[in-house]
Formats: structure tokens, sequence, C-alpha cells
């Protein structure tokens, strides 16, 4: 794949704005990427055309191509979908003793990954964890996740020859009540394909013990059938999260992008290997990099805009430290902390500033005002914003005129550029560039 990228690249190599173009060419390369990881159609098609409208447009970073850009966009956005809620390995356990049902198909890695994750709880969390095997279906099936136990020691609900999935569940519950544990885990049977069965039973177990988490684990080399035993699994018992085994295979992974598209269920953990410890919390920047396959080209990116803003941030610290602050500066400054959520979130950084950020925020620095501000810039001429000492009355008249403000505000905008040009040269002398640097990564 990486061949047939640089030949794109090569054919990509003008600089500025990503033109439609542009992305569409480099876009055809990742869906053959996305398809190779397995992804779904319809999942790829949908994400590829989303990524088509954010990318079109973006500038490029100077010194890589287009197309590096366009894996890059890929790739951070191949991450927003992989993120679920809350902390991937943050399970709901309060409450003991917490219900964990365990569902999935047969052979996708239930009781493995029961085994494993209660060795996780228990030696992570400090968790006393009790297990049971609702399999009957399977004789062995009982004795496995018994011997597993023992392997990683925790313990699991005695065998009672006979007894029927929910009747264990129900037993389950009561010993885990008295016996005083924390989180009781639920390893129920599964079937080769998704059957009726197989759905009330599980749908009946989860009535009874009301579950805290329900785990689907899934084979996540399996691509779009572990996606459709999600939507089903889903649609019958609700799952809270999912559990991708086999993560340790040769598949990129891509069941992952189409599990979290499709279901929106947060994918928790991943199966790296059949040992007990072989249990990692979900990655999505991991995940992300495998589906690509191009970890090369989004480092070098992330490279060449790290060196970019290191050299403007360096170029304007050179400017203050002349004690050349002007209004394009400002204008700068102020679109800043709009993005950054307002007065207190910049000037709260920078050193010194704290106590002013405060007093702007007494005086009702809110978002309105700092638009308002830059809506005054705007309306100066160039000449005007790079030598504000011009303004005169005349000026200033119809630069607020133009902005649709009074001259006081222009007036309190000029106080400000003034007083923030003197801190920026005292913090430019103080610490040679260092302090500001820091302050505006
Ligand atoms: P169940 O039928 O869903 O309970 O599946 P099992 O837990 O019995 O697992 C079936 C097989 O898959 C066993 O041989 C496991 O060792 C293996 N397995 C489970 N998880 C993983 C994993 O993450 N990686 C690998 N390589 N094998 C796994
Ligand atoms: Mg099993």
């Amino acid at each position: 794949l990486s061949d047939r990228l640089s030949g794109v690249f090569d054919r990509l190599t003008k600089q500025g704005a990503l033109s439609e173009d542009d992305v569409k060419t480099a876009l055809r390369e990742v869906r053959v990427a996305l398809l190779e990881a397995d992804v779904s159609l319809p999942v790829a098609r949908d994400f590829i055309k989303k990524v088509q409208e954010q990318a079109t447009g973006q500038s490029v970073t100077k010194s890589v191509t287009p197309g590096q850009q366009v894996v890059k966009i890929v790739h951070d956005a191949l991450i927003e979908v992989l993120t679920g809620e809350g902390e991937p390995g943050a399970l709901k356990i309060d409450n003991p003793p917490a219900p964990i049902l365990m569902v999935g198909l047969q052979g996708g890695g239930k009781t493995t990954t029961t085994a494993k994750l209660a060795k996780r709880l228990k030696e992570k969390d400090g968790k006393r964890v009790l297990m049971a095997s609702l399999d009957v279906y399977r004789p062995a099936a009982m004795d496995q996740l018994a011997i597993l136990g023992t392997q990683v020691g925790v313990d699991t609900l005695p065998i009672v020859p006979g007894q029927k999935p929910v009747d264990i569940a129900k037993r389950a519950k009561q010993q885990a009540t008295m016996g005083g544990y924390d989180v009781y885990m639920l390893d129920t049977a599964g079937r080769l394909h998704i059957d009726e069965v197989l759905m009330d039973e599980v749908e009946q177990v989860s009535k009874v013990v009301t579950p805290r988490e329900t785990l689907l684990v899934v084979d996540g080399l399996t691509g779009q059938v572990a996606v459709e035993v999600a939507q089903e699994f889903d649609d019958k018992v609700g799952i809270s999260g999912v559990v991708l085994t086999r993560m340790d295979g040769d598949g990129r992974g891509g069941a992952a992008l189409s599990m979290r598209a499709v279901t929106g269920k947060p994918i928790r953990y991943v199966g790296l290997g059949e040992k007990m410890d072989a249990l990692e919390t979900f990655e999505p920047e991991r995940i992300a990099g495998r589906i690509l396959g191009m970890g090369d080209i989004v480092s070098l990116v992330e490279k060449a805009q790290e060196t970019i803003e290191a050299e403007q941030a360096e170029r304007m610290m050179k400017r203050f430290q002349k004690g050349q602050f002007n209004m394009n500066d400002l204008k700068m400054q102020l679109e800043q902390m709009i993005k950054m959520g307002g007065m207190q979130g910049v000037m709260g950084m920078m050193p010194g500033m704290g106590k002013m950020a405060k007093q702007a925020e007494a005086a009702g620095m809110d978002d309105k005002v700092l638009k308002q501000q830059i809506a005054l810039i705007q309306s100066m001429t160039k000449r005007e914003r790079a030598n504000p000492q011009i303004l005169q009355a005349s000026r200033k008249k119809r630069i607020a005129k133009g902005a649709g403000l009074e001259v006081s505000e222009l007036n309190k905008l000029l106080k400000m550029q003034r007083q923030m040009g003197d801190m920026m040269k005292k913090m430019g002398k103080m610490g040679k560039g260092k302090m500001l640097k820091q302050a505006m990564k």
C-alpha cells in the first residue's frame, strides 16, 4: 500500500490549500486501505465522505505533500470515531456485588476473556471477583473456567450438574452477595450462529441479574461478521461495551471501526493472545495506525506541524522582544482566546497574566466582547493595524462606526494593546522566549 500511496504523493506535490482533486485522489487509496483492513463497505464509504468534506480547503503544512496531509487528517478522523465515551478500561462496577455478563458467539473468546478480565480486576483494581460458567451445553466448558480460575487465583462458583443457566445465575448472585464479592462475572454459552434459543437464554439471565456491564466478546478477525453479531446482541439484550479478541493476529483491525460506527458502543479491551495477561485497554491511536497502515506518514506530518508552530512562535517572540506588538498580533491573540475558551483559558497560562485575566473577567470580557474587539481591528486599515499609534480622533470615529461600536470601546482596545505589548516585551527579556513558547503550546 505504501508504494501505491507514494505514487499518489508524487503526483500531488503542490503546496497551499488542499484542492478537491488532491483530496479525492488521496482518499481513493485510503479507501482501499480501509477495505483491506476489513472495514465494512458502507462504513468506509461514510467515513471517506466525512473526511472529504473536512479535508477540502484545509491548508497543507510546509514540507509535506497534500497526500501526506490527507493521510494525517484521515488518521485523526479515525481516532475520533474509534474513541468511545469514558476511559476505555473503566467498567461500572460500583455497588457490590456488580454483575458482569459476558456474551458472544462460540469460540469468540468469552471464557478466556472472562478469566483475563477477572485477573485484571483482582490485580489492578483490588476487586474480589467470583466467576460462574452458564455454559451447560458443553461439559468441558465449566471445567475450562474452573481451571482458568485456579490459574489466575479467582474463585469460581461450584459446579452443580443439571442446573439451568438462569438458576446458575441466581445461585451466582446469591453466592456473590453472601460471600462479600465486589463483582461476579457470568460466562454465557455461545452458538456458532445467532439463534433464538441462545438469545432467549441470554435475555432471561440478563433479566434475573440486571448486569451493570454486558460485554460482547467478538473475534476481531471476523470483520463484518463481528459487526452483525454486535448489532444482533445489542438489539436483543443491549450491550454496554465490546471486547475485541485475537488482535494479536494479522488482521488490520477494521472491525473496530465498523463496530464503533454501527453500534456506537465503546470498545473497552482488546485480547492480544491466549495467555491470561494478554488483555489490554483499547487504544484508539494504536488501532487507527494499524487500520491505516501508514504510521510513518502520520508521524512525519506531525513532526512538520510541530516545526512550523515552533518557527512561528520563535518569529513572534523576536518581534515581541523588540516591543513590536501591533493590532495584527492582538487580533491573533483574541482569536486564540476564543478558540481556547475565553480570557481565562489563555492568559491564565501565561506567567504574570493570571491577574489580568481575572480583571478582564470581572470587566465582563466574554466571547462577545472578544468578537467586538476583533470587529474593531477588522475595521482598521492595514497601515493602522501595523501602527496603531497613528490613530487620531477622525480615524477612531471611522473605525468605531465601521464596527458598529463606540469610540470608548476602541480606546479600551488600544489601551489593552499597549498594556499587552509592554507585558510581552518584559516577558521576552525575562525569559528569552522560553516562557511565551511554553504558554503558546
Ligand atoms: P468461547 O467459546 O467464546 O468461550 O471462547 P474461548 O474463550 O474458549 O476461546 C476460544 C479459543 O480462542 C481458545 O483457544 C483461546 O485460547 C483463544 N483465544 C481467546 N482470546 C484470544 C486472543 O485474544 N488471542 C488469541 N490468539 N487467541 C485467543
Ligand atoms: Mg466458553
